[in-house]
């Protein structure tokens, strides 16, 4: 059965909004997620509440309720490692406006890991531990996803018109040409995510700052073979998808013209068809008709949203009052997903 969860993070004010005496809208207790209209007008009761699986407060470091990276790694990365040694795919989704803390929770800094970091590193200590009569082969591959085009982000090239997504019959959907890295430990899996995002970060330099227009995949293809119940030989292969969206602000194609309005819509397209796959699957609406096919990103993704899919997803908030109507737009998004 689909199992779709959903949580919320909250990061402390930048210093932008330090500057400008930005107050806080947002407020967390236990599961709920309030968020504050500090500009209410006469008859509107000034604050709407949501309930997440996890509401994640990671405002005020002196605050005992402040969620660490650790803590959000031991409840939403370890069902991510579970799931990929139970031989289920699984895939993690950071979701936000620019700005809001999707890289932070996903990749985080050198000296305090996000979760990518996390799940690669807590793969190959399981795969120590684990008996002696398996044999586990990971590969790691990384691609982005710019205006319906593939790149490889661990290929030294790519085609000028991206790469072809194709569907296999039975092992479905899958990028052809992209590059796969076989990794023996975590040492390995750290410097190809750090190539990865540097291919990303000199894309942005050049582009006027792709990173926020582009949905970057990172995943691990877990194979596992060993005896199974009647003493036979088994491979089971899972996929481990671990997701930092475009920036949700780039979806609101209002006013836009040119590249910026095709980004835009583009954007909107993927994030709307996430959206929708979500929710069906959170309502499990068995058999009701979901158009993967309809944008790049859930087309790659199909095989690994549904069946026996884990899918977890953090709606990544800012705390200020200046970006209000963004956020109260995650919050929005994140509760039809769960
Ligand atoms: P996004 O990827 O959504 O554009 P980032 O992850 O780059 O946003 O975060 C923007 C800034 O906020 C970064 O400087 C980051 O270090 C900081 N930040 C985000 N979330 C947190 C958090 N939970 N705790 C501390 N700093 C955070
Ligand atoms: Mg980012």
């Amino acid at each position: 059965m689909a199992s779709v969860k959903v949580a919320v993070r909250v990061r402390p004010f930048n210093q932008r909004e330090l500057d400008m005496g930005a107050k806080a809208v947002i407020r967390m207790d236990g599961k709920k997620t309030r968020i504050v209209n500090l500009s209410k007008t006469a008859g509107d009761v000034g604050f709407k509440d949501f309930t997440f699986d996890h509401s994640y407060w990671s405002f005020e470091p002196s605050d005992p309720d402040f969620a660490t990276q650790e803590q959000v790694f031991e409840e939403l990365g370890t069902e991510v490692v579970a799931s990929a040694f139970e031989g289920y795919n699984a895939c993690l989704f950071a979701y936000g406006q620019t700005g809001s803390g999707k890289t932070f929770t996903m990749t985080g800094p050198p000296d305090d890991p996000g979760l990518i970091p996390r799940i690669c590193e807590a793969m190959f200590g399981k795969m120590q531990e684990e008996q002696e009569d398996k044999n586990y082969r990971v590969d790691v591959s990384y691609l982005e996803i710019y205006n319906e085009k593939v790149r490889d982000l661990l290929a030294s090239s790519n085609p000028s018109g991206g790469l072809r997504v194709r569907e296999h019959p039975r092992q479905g959907p899958y990028v052809s040409d992209l590059s796969h890295h076989l990794v023996t430990c975590y040492d390995h899996v750290a410097q190809l995510m750090e190539r990865g995002n540097r291919a990303r970060c000199t894309a942005a330099t050049n582009m006027n700052d792709t990173s926020s227009r582009s949905h970057a995949i990172f995943t691990l293809t877990f194979r596992q073979a060993g005896l199974g119940a009647e003493g036979l030989p088994c491979e089971t292969t899972s996929k481990v998808h671990l997701v930092d969206l475009a920036g949700s602000e780039r979806a609101d194609a209002t006013g836009a013209t040119g590249q910026r309005l095709k980004e835009g819509a583009h954007i909107n397209k993927s994030l709307v068809t996430l959206g929708s796959v979500i929710s069906a699957l959170a309502e499990k609406r068995v058999g009701s008709f979901v158009p993967y096919r309809d944008a790049v990103l859930t087309w790659l993704l199909k095989d690994s949203l549904g069946g026996n899919s884990k899918t977890i997803m953090v709606a990544a908030i800012s705390p200020a009052d200046c970006n209000y109507s963004e956020t109260l737009s995650t919050l929005r998004y994140a509760n039809r997903a769960k």
